[in-house]
């Protein structure tokens, strides 16, 4: 029988993304064997992202300043948005180096499914953005799921009659595919290859 400390720490990692119980109870064991090198530094670690990480109140990432490193960086392209649904496709992106311009989260995707409706996502900031002028392209860069694609149709219909060119990643994306899973060369592949809504 497990002392409370390690249940409540079992449980608290079980809810992580991607991890059960099991590998909770597993991932615990690791850190108390590895009390003094592994386990101080996710301590670390973890207080380091309490303290210090913020949500950007632009575009939604996530960094140490807000605005975020991206939105106040003065060589991106600010007549350029892409938006993607996380804030992991973000990263996924901008590990890929070619989108130079800024970034929107729209914090999910619609979903009839989970109740997910255009407001619970950050589409009137979006629009707010485009409206206060300076943009020329929108990069709809959704997950090629029926969800992501939804969701970037809803926006492109929101969009139109705005004065902005409006594109989405082209469709080598594998069917399904979620952004932040591929490798950073479709990625890139799919960016160069985006083509017009509509
Ligand atoms: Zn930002």
């Amino acid at each position: 029988m497990a002392s409370q400390e390690i249940e409540a720490l079992s449980s608290a990692l079980a809810r992580l993304p991607g991890l059960g119980p099991r590998s909770a109870r597993r991932a615990v064991l690791w850190l108390i064997k590895r009390r003094e090198t592994s386990l101080v530094q996710l301590v670390e670690a973890l207080a380091q992202v309490r303290d210090t990480l913020v949500e950007c109140s632009t575009c939604g990432n996530v960094d140490t300043s807000n605005p975020c490193g991206v939105c106040a960086d003065p060589r991106r392209d600010q007549r350029s948005i892409c938006v993607v649904e996380d804030v992991a496709d973000l990263w996924a992106l901008d590990r890929a180096r070619l989108f130079t311009g800024r970034y929107h989260v729209l914090g999910g995707r619609l979903s009839a499914l989970d109740g997910v409706t255009p407001e619970d996502l950050t589409i009137a900031s979006l629009l707010d953005r485009i409206g206060a002028g300076g943009i020329d392209e929108v990069v709809l860069a959704m997950n090629a799921t029926l969800e992501g694609q939804t969701t970037a149709h809803y926006i492109a219909e929101r969009l139109e009659g705005m004065p902005v060119r409006v594109t989405q990643l082209a469709h080598g994306l594998p069917v399904g595919g979620e952004l932040d899973y591929l490798d950073e060369g479709t990625l890139a592949q799919a960016l160069r290859a985006r083509r017009p809504v509509g």
